[in-house]
């Protein structure tokens, strides 16, 4: 049966669905993720052609049944729960047949709000933070500029004081969410102080004057999720809108981006877990040779290997998330995870379609796509150079300047 892999829901054994280290409370999660087999994935085939899925009405749906504010405060319509909760939702979402849809809603739950939810202030979290958490509005981050991806320091974005209000010009790049967005996470400099201490992260509405959605970007990868350049042309916020302390930006992104990092981990573990076994499938019907391809002991040795990675990766982000959630700087775990993620997902891929012969160079099968999105890993978030120079860093092995 070749049907496309994409077409046959099936779910995989996610932590969620596992003995250790997550308790009952964490697997209680897991049956309103059905939501993945009735909302998402029959669409997910479309939504990659049209190169953008409904963030509106998905996040409505998942704002709903409480996917969207795992670890976010009750009163601002969150779960409560721990980190290793929002870890567990993203492995499980990893079964969403795209990387696309799941780096979207990991933007709306733990990219562009952690800063706010931990330092802005009770208004800014009512008016960004609430409706965010309930899916009615569409969040982005928006860090990364034409000249400064790598180099998160040397952004050029600035938001001028004037009276109480905040002038905003400059412009930012691979927006996730950037056209569907209501609001963005904004990262600018409010000083022209040192680059580290003059930068404040700002809750700014897309709907204001001077906002420019300037295009939404074509790439090889993540087809149904919305990537845009966007620019700013004195726009003007309130100086309220700054979360937190001024000036505390750069270290609030760094901050925030240790969650980007484990989640992102998280879901593509679940993705790698099911590209290998739908090979495993495949290469066990197909026969070369007289005997299935999965028979051959380069195949299935090679499989091993692969799952025996992945479980260690497994182990890594548990550890790094069990000691996150104790209040422990994990930042050097973090970054070994993200590094390893991005390494694994394209020796994964590449392993895996080369099994599928022809049909793996078909736009028709999940091992295709994965191929193309997971791609990402090793770029988005801080691409591997960048996680190699933190874990540097902690290793005390960087040259001095
Ligand atoms: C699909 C997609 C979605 C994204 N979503 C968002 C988003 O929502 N918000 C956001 O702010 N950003 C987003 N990004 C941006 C992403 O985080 C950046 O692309 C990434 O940080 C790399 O920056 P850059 O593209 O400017 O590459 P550059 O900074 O130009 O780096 C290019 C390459 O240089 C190498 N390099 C980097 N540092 C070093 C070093 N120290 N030593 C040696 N080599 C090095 C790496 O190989 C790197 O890939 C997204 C990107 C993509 C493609």
């Amino acid at each position: 049966d070749l049907a496309p892999v994409s077409k046959k829901p099936k779910r995989y054994p996610t932590m969620l669905s596992r003995q250790w280290p997550y308790a009952q409370r964490h697997r209680s999660l897991n049956k309103a993720i059905s939501i993945i087999d009735q909302e998402i994935n029959p669409y997910v085939d479309q939504w990659e052609q049209e190169g953008q899925f409904p963030a509106h009405k998905l996040f409505k749906i998942l704002g709903n049944a409480g996917f969207l504010g795992v670890n976010k405060p009750v009163e601002y319509g969150g779960l409560g729960l721990d980190f290793s909760y929002s870890v567990a939702v993203s492995e499980e979402l990893g079964n969403i047949n795209c990387g696309g849809i799941p780096m979207a809603i990991g933007v709306q739950s733990d990219m562009a709000t952690p800063a706010l939810a931990r330092f802005g202030s009770a208004e800014l979290k009512r008016e960004f933070l609430q409706p965010t958490i309930m899916g009615d509005i569409v969040a982005c981050l928006g860090v990364s500029e034409t000249g400064a991806g790598s180099d998160v320091a040397s952004i050029k974005t600035k938001a001028v004081r004037k009276g109480d209000e905040l002038v905003i010009n400059g412009g930012k790049m691979w927006t996730t969410n950037g056209t569907q967005a209501d609001w963005m996470c904004l990262l600018a400099n409010t000083s022209d102080g040192p680059p580290h201490k003059n930068k404040s992260l700002i809750c700014l509405p897309m709907n204001l004057s001077g906002v420019h959605i300037a295009r939404k970007i074509d790439k090889i990868g993540m087809w149904s999720s919305d990537t845009a350049e966007v620019f700013f042309d004195d726009v003007r916020v309130p100086c309220k809108n700054v979360i937190g302390q001024e000036g505390m930006g750069f270290t609030y992104q760094m901050l925030q981006f240790q969650e980007e990092r484990l989640w992102g981990v998280a879901n593509i573990l679940t993705t790698m877990e099911k590209v290998v076994q739908e090979t495993i499938n495949y290469t066990r019907q197909r026969k070369i040779f007289s005997q299935p391809i999965l028979y051959h002991q380069v195949v299935h040795f090679r499989l091993a290997e692969l799952q025996t990675e992945i479980e260690l990766l497994r182990s890594l982000l548990h550890r790094a998330t069990a000691l996150y959630i104790k209040g422990n700087n994990v930042t050097k775990l973090a970054s070994m995870a993200k590094l390893k993620a991005g390494r694994l997902a394209r020796e994964l891929s590449d392993s895996c379609l080369q099994y599928w012969g022809g049909m793996g160079f078909t736009s028709d099968v999940l091992v295709s796509r994965f191929y193309r999105d997971s791609r990402l890993m090793s770029i988005g978030a801080g691409a591997d150079e960048v996680m190699l120079s933190i874990i540097c860093k902690y290793m005390d092995t960087l040259p001095k300047k």
